[in-house]
């Protein structure tokens, strides 16, 4: 039971309130604040810290490479794909913009790296087209191209071939979610940690909000940021989550990349953060058995992460592994997120498909300006 002071300070009534403090909500917090400063704002979170993807991926401001756009295209066509990269294009250029100077941000660029010829020469056959398209949206970027270079520069055994952009960026996410939850703080956004949302009553003008362990909250609108812990709220919009394993390695001496590199259609990334890497993926080794919500770690994929890191990326050095972990994303068949405002008190922006670091600020920035506009 809250006490006075407790119920003067942390009121349950709000103007907006966010279920899920990872980057969706807490970029949704952000710019609903800057729509509506004196916008009384709360953000409920289950997790005493962010328990989903946001605080637990790879740091990758995620452009696309090539093959996972070109598999993009095959199975949603040309104009959700383009749309869908403009989007992650626009969500770089946001992070750099607003905290840039805090997160470590690093326009370093990304290269997609290929161990055979033909799956090598089946992307390159089709750059130009690739390119031409992007630039059509994305005005003079120059996107991708053959990089002869970077493969004996970053001392790499295995990989024959690569294609390089200098759209992608690394950043550091633990920063990221700091300085954005230090500057709502600093706006009066309240942050209910370890408070799960259980239901979501919104047949009544303000919504409803049901907590395990705080009791209702009430709020003229409602936004749902639980990405991959959407289906409790969203059942029509059929989320899968999806695992995601992750490990870095102990400081190396004299590494020789600095970089965002991807294989094997995405499904493999890493980079360095300062002087260690970092390195992920796998899933699809056992789509079945990582299709799951289940933070945990399992020996098959971090063995082969440990195998590929020292045929491929750190051929004879020395290496020890520091920390491995896991988060959890969500995925749909249409690979495209939900962010739209369902009805007058309540919206959703969830489902960012592995790629919600560049895409949550951006759908974030339409939805607060389109949420700021609803009669309230
Ligand atoms: C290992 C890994 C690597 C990744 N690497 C990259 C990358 O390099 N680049 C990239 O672009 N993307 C990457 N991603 C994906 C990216 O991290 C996500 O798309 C993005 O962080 C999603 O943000 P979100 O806020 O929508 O979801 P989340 O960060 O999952 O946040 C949802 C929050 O909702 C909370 N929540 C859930 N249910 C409830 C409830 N009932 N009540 C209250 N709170 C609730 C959860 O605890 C969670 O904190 C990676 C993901 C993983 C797991």
């Amino acid at each position: 039971m809250l006490s006075y002071w407790e119920q003067d300070i942390f009121k349950p009534k709000y103007d907006y309130l966010i279920v899920g403090a990872g980057f969706s909500g807490l970029w949704m917090a952000y710019f609903l604040k800057k729509q509506k400063p004196k916008a009384a704002i709360a953000i409920l979170e289950r997790g005493t810290l962010p328990n989903g993807a946001s605080t637990k991926n790879a740091g990758f401001a995620c452009f696309g490479s090539p093959s996972e756009l070109l598999e993009n295209v095959k199975e949603i066509g040309w104009d959700k794909t383009l749309e869908m990269t403009q989007k992650r294009f626009e969500g770089i250029q946001i992070i750099q913009q607003h905290f840039g100077e805090l997160i470590d941000y690093n326009a370093c660029g990304a290269s997609e790296l290929f161990t055979e010829r033909n799956i090598f020469e089946e992307n390159l056959s089709q750059l130009e087209l690739l390119n031409k398209n992007l630039s059509a949206m994305l005005l003079n970027q120059n996107h991708f191209y053959e990089d002869t270079k970077i493969i004996s520069e970053s001392k790499f055994e295995g990989f024959q071939y690569a294609i390089s952009n200098a759209a992608e960026a690394s950043i550091h996410s633990g920063k990221l979610f700091y300085n954005l939850y230090k500057t709502l703080v600093g706006q009066d956004v309240k942050f209910f940690f370890g408070t799960e949302v259980e239901n979501i009553d919104t047949s009544h003008k303000t919504a409803i909000i049901k907590t395990k362990n705080l009791g209702d909250f009430e709020a003229q609108h409602v936004c749902i940021c639980t990405n991959a812990f959407s289906n409790l709220f969203l059942t029509a919009q059929n989320i899968k989550p999806g695992r995601g394993q992750v490990l870095i390695t102990k400081p190396i001496k004299n590494l020789p990349f600095n970089k965002t590199f991807h294989f094997d259609k995405g499904y493999f990334y890493f980079k360095n953060v300062g002087d260690r890497v970092l390195f992920g993926g796998g899933r699809n080794l056992d789509f079945e058995g990582e299709n799951t919500a289940e933070f945990g770690t399992t020996e098959m994929i971090i063995k082969k992460l440990k195998q590929h890191l020292s045929d491929y990326i750190l051929p004879n050095t020395d290496y020890e592994i520091d920390h491995i972990w896991s988060g959890i994303m969500a995925f749909n068949e249409s690979k495209t997120p939900f962010s739209e405002i369902i009805q007058p008190n309540l919206s959703a922006s969830v489902c960012m498909n592995g790629m919600g670091v560049a895409l949550a600020p951006y759908l974030a920035r339409e939805l607060a300006w389109e949420m700021g506009k609803v009669e309230k």
